[in-house]
């Protein structure tokens, strides 16, 4: 138990340290701001839509370990997928840093069982202890409101990037 809370910890650090996709991409075809006025994080993350497809996607902005380690991570795992998957990713994200520990390990998901089965977190599972600071969930979401909000941009903002 221990190694694996060190594990996130490193996890967590490596993505702060060194936060991948930190950049504005060419060509983003939408994006979107978050603040988090709790932490004082503020976020902007581009995405580059090719079709329902997320072709690329980046943020930039400043914050705490929490909240650029989840962004950085997000971006890793979003890339290249659908619209669709990383909405339910999202879904996912956001029952992992809310559910309280312990509790709804075999609760059905109804809704969104079809989607959840083929979404996998992976190293996201890092931030899974925010769950047990209640001040800190806001910090792991935030990149990802912010992401949902450009994805429901639809593509219709082109983003300057100059
Ligand atoms: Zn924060």
């Amino acid at each position: 138990m221990t190694d694996l809370r060190t594990l996130y910890q490193e996890i967590i650090l490596d993505h702060y340290k060194r936060p991948r996709n930190f950049r504005v991409p060419e060509g983003a075809t939408c994006k979107a701001d978050g603040y988090n006025p709790l932490c004082g994080d503020q976020v902007t993350v581009y995405l580059v839509m090719d079709g329902e497809r997320v072709a690329d996607i980046a943020f930039e902005g400043s914050g705490c370990a929490i909240s650029t380690a989840s962004a950085s991570l997000m971006t890793e795992a979003v890339k290249g997928r659908t619209r669709e998957h990383a909405e339910a990713l999202l879904e996912r994200f956001h029952d992992l840093v809310t559910s309280s520990s312990g509790s709804g390990a075999a609760e059905p998901e109804p809704e969104s069982s079809a989607t959840s089965s083929e979404v996998e977190l992976g190293k996201l599972e890092a931030l899974a202890g925010v769950r047990d600071y209640p001040v800190r969930i806001k910090c792991a979401t935030l990149p990802w409101h912010a992401m949902r909000a450009a994805l429901r941009e639809r593509g219709e903002d082109r983003v300057s990037t100059e």
